[in-house]
Order: C-alpha cells, then sequence, then structure tokens
C-alpha cells in the first residue's frame, strides 16, 4: 500500500524525506556500523546529533542565549507537573481555560499550588479564545499559562494574553514551529513533539535561564522533572529518548530546507486557506470555531448530523485520507494540517468533501 494522507492530530504526519534518511540510517549511522537506537548516548556520534538538533532550533526559532532548551521525556502529560514544580516558587498561578490541555494542566498544577482561573472558553464549548487583554491576575502569581494552540477544539491564540508583567508559561505542542515566534514574550515554550516535530515521548522545553537559576519550587522535585538539573547536564542527565532527538533533528533540518519558520508559516497558511474557504461556502461542512480564532493546524467541522459525519469519515478512510475523526469529547470531524501535510493532501480533501457533498445532499 502506498502513503495515505494522514489527518492525525498526533502522533501525526512526519516528512517522508525524514523518514526515507532514517530508514537509509537504520543499520548503519554514519558508518559507526549501528543503528543511533543502539549507540550510547555518551558517544561521540550522539553528542553530535543532540548538539545540532539543538543549535538547529534555536536557529530555526531564533532562541536568545539566556534561554535553555531541554528534552526531556514524558510528553506533554508530564510538562503539566514540571512547570509548578519548577515555578511555582510563591504557590499560586493563573491559568487560562480553552480547552482539554489546559484543564488538564490547571488540574496537574492545583496538586502543588492555588491555581487562578482568570478566563475560560467553557461556555460555548471552547469554541473561541476569550479576551485577554484586561484580566484580573492577582499580583502574587508565579505565571500566567495558556495552550497556545487547541489542538482539540481547534482554536489559536493570535495575540498572546496581557499577563500583568507575569512570566508567560505556553503550550504550544500543536503549533510547535508552525509560524515564527518571538520567544523572549515568554517564560517558557514547551511542547510534546509528536504533533508537529517528531516521535512521541520527546518533550522540548525552552525556559528563560532565570527562572530556574535556584532550581525548583518544591525540594521534593523528581531529579528527572528538575529542569536546572536537566539544563545543567544538557538533556543528558540520564539516557534521553536518543532517537525521539534524532528524529527530531532531522526536521529541524528539514524545516530549515524548506525555508525556515518563515517558510512553515506560508505553507500552512496556504493549506488552511483552502480548507477553510471550502467550509465557508460549502452548504454541508461547518467549521465550529469563530473566524477570528481559527487555528491553521487543527481544523474541526461538521455537518450537523451525527450520521453523516459517520458516513463521510468512513468513506474518506477507505479513499485513502485517514484519522478525520474528531476527537472522542467533541464528535465530528478534525483535520489536522500540520507542517508535513502536503498542498495536495489538503487539495485531494476538498475535491472529496465536494464530491461527498454533492452526493449526499
Ligand atoms: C497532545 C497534546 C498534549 C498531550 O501530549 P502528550 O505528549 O500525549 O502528553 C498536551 N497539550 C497539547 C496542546 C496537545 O496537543
Amino acid at each position: 500500500m502506498g502513503r495515505v494522507y494522514n489527518f492525525s492530530a498526533g502522533p501525526a504526519v512526519l516528512p517522508e524525506e525524514v523518514l526515507k534518511e532514517a530508514a537509509d540510517e537504520m543499520l548503519d549511522y554514519k558508518g559507526t556500523g549501528m543503528s543511533v537506537m543502539e549507540m550510547s548516548h555518551r558517544s561521540k556520534a550522539y553528542d553530535t546529533i543532540i548538539k545540532e538538533a539543538e543549535a538547529d532550533l534555536r536557529d530555526l526559532m531564533n532562541i536568545p542565549d539566556n534561554y535553555k532548551v531541554i528534552f526531556l521525556q514524558g510528553g506533554a502529560s508530564l510538562v503539566f507537573a514540571e512547570v509548578p514544580m519548577n515555578l511555582m516558587k510563591k504557590g499560586k498561578a493563573a491559568y487560562i481555560i480553552t480547552g482539554q490541555w489546559a484543564k488538564k494542566a490547571a488540574a496537574e498544577a492545583e496538586k502543588y499550588g492555588e491555581v487562578v482561573k482568570v478566563a475560560s472558553s467553557a461556555d460555548k464549548t471552547f469554541s473561541y479564545i476569550p479576551d485577554c487583554s484586561d484580566l484580573d491576575i492577582p499580583d502574587d502569581v508565579d505565571y500566567v499559562y495558556i495552550c497556545e494552540n487547541n489542538t482539540i477544539y481547534g482554536t489559536k491564540f493570535w495575540k498572546l494574553p496581557n499577563t500583568k508583567g507575569h512570566e508567560l508559561v505556553a503550550d504550544v505542542s500543536s503549533c510547535f514551529l508552525s509560524e515564527p515566534v518571538d520567544v523572549s514574550k515568554y517564560g517558557v515554550i514547551y511542547g510534546g513533539v509528536q504533533k508537529n516535530v517528531g516521535p512521541s515521548g520527546v518533550q522540548i522545553v525552552i525556559v528563560r535561564e532565570d527562572l530556574i537559576a535556584d532550581g525548583p519550587a518544591f525540594k521534593q522535585t523528581p531529579t528527572m522533572c528538575d529542569w536546572k538539573i536537566q539544563a545543567d547536564n544538557n538533556s543528558l542527565y540520564n539516557t534521553p529518548p536518543c532517537y525521539g532527538i534524532y528524529i527530531c533533528g532531522k526536521v529541524f533540518k528539514w524545516i530549515k530546507k524548506m525555508g525556515g519558520l518563515e517558510g512553515m508559516k506560508a505553507h500552512n497558511e496556504k493549506k488552511a486557506k483552502i480548507l477553510y474557504d471550502f467550509l465557508d461556502e460549502s452548504k454541508m461542512f461547518k467549521g465550529t470555531v469563530v473566524k477570528e480564532d481559527r487555528s491553521i493546524m487543527n481544523v474541526p467541522f461538521v455537518t450537523g448530523n451525527a450520521d453523516l459525519d459517520a458516513k463521510f469519515v468512513a468513506e474518506a478512510k477507505a479513499a485513502g485520507f485517514e484519522n478525520l475523526k474528531g476527537h472522542r469529547t467533541v464528535g465530528g470531524m478534525r483535520a489536522s494540517i500540520y507542517n508535513a501535510m502536503p498542498i495536495e493532501g489538503v487539495e485531494k480533501l476538498v475535491e472529496f468533501m465536494k464530491k461527498f457533498e454533492a452526493e449526499n445532499s
């Protein structure tokens, strides 16, 4: 079977070129006579892999020197706990609730201190981003937390919240490297990589040095979750997820070749426009998010009829468009169109949707 168009929200499509390169290097990585999976994380070859990965990421995102980049394991969900463990020094944080992932992050933080939910879009099934220009944020919070792109609901903060001078912490799992970013506006940017960057299990945490200089907020913080120790050890405190980091490194190089984050942004906007333009004109399919807050990574849509949704998902699958079913908590459909989704994938999906609409109305 040939490759399908994979619209999965994560783990998700990776650049074919990267997969082929990894396949070529599977048995013998650059004359070492072994796979990257088999080599010591302290070897010279691996040292080059992880250092180049960090350097390329710094280059792509233009990460200032006073930020640490750490590659960890445990996915984004473990970072939900790492954030309060490392940053909740005054015992209080503000969370903006724009979906499941922000909710889960807040619930995890509540185990460590006081969580003040300063805004939420739960009233309309998270179909919009609340106005965050003048929130009532207590003076003594350690940070303000957002999930910048809401994978499940398909919303995106196109404007960062006014944190009233507090540190901004952002989960960017599903918009990582999708467009240029000004790292200096954040205290912490982090993500699990399996949405847009690599294989599941790896987390990338970018944190401003001064926030971790004195170590974590709680002395019981597990060493593995202690960002200072991890940063001091260049992500090699223990055996890191070596193979996953190696694939991330290849994806960074692919993005550079594709024109960096400016290139990705243009590519992603083009794809999203094709799909949203169709949703706006279709009589059968409708986007579920208010226009100004639409994500260009995750595009949820519905027909308004659950049976018709199911029929669409099944016929789409048979035609080679995989994983279009919406998240189990919301139903309908969702097309995730991350960096590695080619334009043809979206063009062909829209063609298929047009055909389905003609046949079923
Ligand atoms: C997928 C996702 C997560 C959870 O990632 P895991 O690596 O499975 O823990 C967290 N936040 C966002 C925004 C996500 O899309």
